[in-house]
Parts: structure tokens; C-alpha cells; sequence
């Protein structure tokens, strides 16, 4: 997706941009802010207002050129029960039923503590933002057609498509408010936390004039998550080495591994949710787009399957909900899934096919490939041709026209006699589960189970599961991400402020 922050992020950057000066060298002693907030996405600009709402001097470090981070490239859905927009097209809904739907689609994995406090909170931040200056999209809310569907329309985007309307709306009114107190400072990469008797209270910053130590009472790691960085991909939950990621590739994980060296226990780094639909460009080829097939749950296109390396199907591809399909991705080797379909389903399908750029692809001859026989298709993509052979005539087998498969499928499809096409996918992430625990007050926790005193997390370093499970549900991304960041600079600024 184009970012629509390029104007704001040069008015942000020059607006809010204020050099800490002096610090070159000898590692100061008294405090530069009161709370440090690292990472300046949706939970950094949130953790900002927290902390600048509640009095505190706040030092915003980002280690790219630009401010925003996963905003500058992030949709915006944002799901919230009993906003206005709602209730204006008499659409009936509760807290309780958004905590159930989360529940039900993430596996009831997520911290019940958590996940109650972004349900009751995501409505007033979301009127927040619309009686600020974010424009609603009229169309909403909807339920999100790419992801496990709720039960009811409470997912809104803003109607710029954009989550950096979100930072947009939090940077102006910080400045506006409270733009003394604030100092930004970009390509400033935090490189470890400081420690003194066990608690955290400074960061050690790497940037252009080069290495300083800032200190502050707070610190609050806004920092992402780690879907760009294979290495630990691989250290952490090596079954999806092989995943392709369309996360950004400032997606990188350090400030997860530095909270672990502090002392922040890291929970749930053993999983993944992968999204369907990773088509790659070449055997090295991690990082993708979405919406490369429309073969995709928004606009269904029907009759293709999904096999393994073994060529066996394994779930209904035609299914309405996301979720089986997610699961059923996990246990697939290295996530690698083959569609394919004939030109007889092209056809039938009024000429389509399941991909946006299907002539070019073909062309590449990489991800998309044709043959005139299966087994052909299935050797030139590693795939067992007995296996997919005896898969096709399975589905091919006019007994199996019109009935109910042993995956529940209804609406399968004779294959014919070719061309046969192959569309390689893997499973690809688009956010990471596993991050640093906290509390119900935001804080690090360590492994005796108390505050590691100084750090709190938000947003996706926190990792989505704490709040969403082991699944997603569409637009619990971006709205944890600034409620958590809200309320960890509200906590951080408290903690600065009692002086303990
Ligand atoms: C393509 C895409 C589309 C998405 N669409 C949606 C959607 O529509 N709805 C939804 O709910 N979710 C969506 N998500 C997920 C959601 O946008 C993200 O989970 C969320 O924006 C993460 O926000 P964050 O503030 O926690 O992290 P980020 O926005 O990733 O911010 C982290 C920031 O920290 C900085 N940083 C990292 N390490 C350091 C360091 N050492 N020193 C200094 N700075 C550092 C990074 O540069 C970055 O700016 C999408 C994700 C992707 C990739």
C-alpha cells in the first residue's frame, strides 16, 4: 500500500525534531525526560500522548529517517464494540461480545486481562480520534472480509485506507497540547538499555553523531515486531523459517531481545499465525505483497486446491472463515502450499484467473507455472506427482460433484484435460504473536514474575497473542497497538512522577 504520511512525516520530522545536545561522551548522570519512548508507530505515538497527557518530559527515539513506522504502510482497520458509527446503522453490539468473537478466533490464548482492557478501552479512543480530525470511512463498519469474520460489522479504517492517519491525529495534538515537552529525534537507533541496580534507566543510542546514552526515570519499548528478521524467525520459532513476511523491514525485533537481556520475560516467540497468500518472486524471495491473489477470501474464486508437498489437500479452500485455513497453514512443512487448478476452472470461473497479474507471473515462471500433464505441474514444484494425481481424480470423481467433502467442502470442481496450472504460496506473516510480557499496568515482567522496574512494552513488541491469542481478528493490530502504547505512557509517566 502507498503511505500517505510522506507530507507529515517532513512535517513531522522538521516540527518535532529537537537535538539532545551535550550528552556526546560523558554519560550524563540526571535524567533527559522523564519517560523514554522507542519506536514511533502507532503504540510509540500512543505511548507519547500517554506520557505528555499525564505531565511527563518525553524523548521519542526512531531509528529510520522517517516517523510513523508500520503505520506508513498498515491498512488501518481498527475494531471497536458500541461506537457511534454503529449505533447510527442500528448495529447492536457490546464489550463482551468483542472480548467472545477474540476469543473464539485467537483459541481463548490471549491474557484475559489484556484483552478485556483493549476491548472496553477501543471505543472512546476510537471516538477519540474521530472527534480529533480522523475521517471515518463512511462504508463502515464492516466485517473485515479478509480475516475470521465476527459476528457482527464493528471493524472501521479511516478513509484515507491509511493507519497513519492514527499518528497523524496523535502528532498534532501532542504538539498542539503539549509540543514543549516532547523532543523527537529520528535515525537514532536504540542499541541496549541501561541497567543500575536492577532497574532500567537509560538507553544507549547509536546515530548519526554517534554513540550517547540518554536516561530518563521510564523507558517504554514501542519497538515492533520481528516478522522482517529471519534470524530470529529461526531462533524462535524455526517451523516458520521458510515463511514469506510482507512486514517492514524495520520489522527487526532488538528492542524483544533487548528486554529479554534486561531481564523481560518473552512469551509465545514459538508461534506464528500465517497468513494465506505469500507468493514468492524467487527461491531467496521474502519479502511480498498482499492482495497477489484474488483467489483470496475477498473475492472467492472457486474451484482450485491446496496441496502439500505430498499433494494432498488439507482444509477447504472455499471456507468463509480464515481461521481453519490459518491453522491449517501451521501444520504444513515450511508453510509451502501448491494451488492448483485447469483451464476447464479458469472457465468456469468466466475466464479469471485467481491472480492480479497471472500473464506476468507465468511469464517469471517462478511462483506460477503451467503443464499439459499433473504430473508435470507437480514434479517442476517439487510436489509428489502420484500424490497430486490421486488427489485430482479424488476431486475429479463424479460421485464427488455437489457433495459435502472431507474437509466440508461443497463447491469442488472437475479438473479436466488441461492445461494445468500451479500457483506457489507460502504461509506469510504480517505480525508477530510472541513479545515481551507485561502486566495489566503495561510493565516488563520478569521471570519471579514481577516488574523489571523502568521498562514497559506496547504495541506488537508486547507480541499480538498477549491480547489477540492464537489467531487474528481483523483490525486488533493497530487498535492495541495505540490503546497499550496510550496506557503504557500513562503508567510510565506515573511511575516517573512518583519519584520511586
Ligand atoms: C502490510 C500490513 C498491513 C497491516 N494492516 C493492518 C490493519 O489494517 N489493521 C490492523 O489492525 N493491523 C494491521 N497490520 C498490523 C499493524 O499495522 C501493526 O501490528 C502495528 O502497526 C504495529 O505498531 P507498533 O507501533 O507496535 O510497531 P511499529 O509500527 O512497527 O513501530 C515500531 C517502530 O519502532 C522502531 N524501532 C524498532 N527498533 C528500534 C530501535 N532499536 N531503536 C529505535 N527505533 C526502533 C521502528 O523503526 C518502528 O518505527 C498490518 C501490518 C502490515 C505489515
Amino acid at each position: 500500500m502507498k503511505p500517505s504520511f510522506t507530507a507529515f512525516g517532513l512535517f513531522a520530522a522538521l516540527s518535532l525534531l529537537v537535538s539532545c545536545v551535550g550528552l556526546a561522551g560523558s554519560p550524563s548522570t540526571s535524567n533527559d525526560a522523564d519517560v523514554i519512548v522507542v519506536g514511533s508507530g502507532l503504540a510509540g505515538y500512543g505511548a507519547v500522548y500517554g506520557a505528555l497527557e499525564k505531565g511527563a518530559k518525553v524523548l521519542l527515539l526512531e531509528k529510520n529517517d522517517k516517523l510513523g513506522g508500520t503505520s506508513l504502510i498498515s491498512t488501518g482497520t481498527f475494531s471497536a464494540a458500541g461506537t457511534r458509527l454503529q449505533k447510527s446503522k442500528g448495529i447492536v453490539d457490546s464489550v463482551q461480545s468483542h472480548i467472545d468473537d477474540i476469543n473464539r478466533i485467537g483459541h481463548s490464548k490471549a491474557d484475559p486481562v489484556l484483552l478485556k482492557r483493549f476491548a472496553e478501552e477501543a471505543t472512546a479512543v476510537w471516538e477519540w480520534f474521530v472527534d480529533n480530525g480522523l475521517s471515518p470511512n463512511p462504508s463502515g463498519p464492516v466485517i473485515d472480509p479478509v480475516h475470521s469474520p465476527y459476528s457482527v460489522p464493528r471493524t472501521m479504517t479511516p478513509t484515507k485506507n491509511s493507519a497513519n492517519e492514527y499518528v497523524r491525529v496523535l502528532a498534532e495534538q501532542a504538539k498542539a497540547k503539549y509540543g514543549e515537552r516532547l523532543t523527537a529525534l529520528v535515525k537514532a537507533k536504540v542499541t541496549d538499555l541501561v541497567l543500575e541496580k536492577g532497574k532500567v534507566v537509560g538507553v544507549k543510542v547509536s546515530g548519526p553523531e554517534g554513540e550517547k546514552v540518554y536516561r530518563a526515570k521510564a523507558i517504554i519499548l514501542a519497538t515492533g515486531g520481528y516478522g522482517s528478521n529471519r534470524e530470529m524467525v529461526k531462533k524462535y520459532s524455526p517451523k516458520y523459517a521458510e515463511f514469506r513476511t510482507v512486514t517492514a523491514p524495520w520489522s527487526t525485533g532488538e528492542g524483544i531481545e533487548m528486554a529479554a537481556k534486561a531481564g523481560a520475560t518473552l512469551v509465545n516467540m514459538d508461534y506464528i499465525v500465517g497468513y494465506f497468500g505469500g507468493m514468492p518472486k524467487a527461491a531467496d524471495h521474502y519479502a511480498l505483497g498482499f492482495g497477489d491473489l484474488s483467489s483470496g477470501f475477498a473475492e472467492r474464486w472457486t474451484g482450485e486446491i491446496w496441496v502439500d508437498a505430498d499433494g494432498k489437500r488439507f482444509v477447504n479452500e472455499d471456507g468463509d472463515d480464515e481461521d481453519p485455513r490459518e491453522t491449517a497453514i501451521d501444520g504444513i512443512k515450511d508453510g509451502k502450499i501448491l494451488i492448483v487448478f485447469d483451464q476447464g476452472i479458469i472457465d468456469k470461473n468466466g475466464g479469471k484467473t485467481p491472480l492480479r497479474d497471472f500473464d506476468a507471473r507465468l511469464a517469471q515462471g517462478y511462483a506460477v507455472k503451467k503443464a499439459d500433464s499433473v504430473e508435470r505441474l507437480a514434479s517442476s514444484f517439487g510436489v509428489d506427482p502420484a500424490g497430486l494425481r490421486m488427489t485430482i481424480d479424488t476431486v475429479s470423481a463424479p460421485s464427488a460433484q455437489g457433495q459435502r467433502d472431507a474437509f466440508g467442502k461443497t463447491t469442488g470442481m472437475a479438473f479436466g484435460s488441461g492445461p494445468y496450472y500451479g500457483v506457489l504460496c507460502y504461509g506469510t506473516i504480517f505480525m508477530t504473536q510472541g513479545g515481551i510480557k507485561v502486566d495489566s499496568r503495561l510493565r516488563a515482567v520478569g521471570a519471579d514474575g514481577k516488574p523489571v522496574t523502568g521498562l514497559y512494552a506496547a504495541g506488537e513488541s508486547m507480541g499480538t497473542s498477549q491480547w489477540g491469542g492464537r489467531g487474528y481478528a481483523g483490525g486488533t493490530g493497530v487498535a492495541p497497538a495505540v490503546i497499550f502504547g496510550l496506557d503504557a505512557g500513562r503508567e510510565a509517566a506515573a511511575f516517573a512522577k512518583s519519584g520511586k
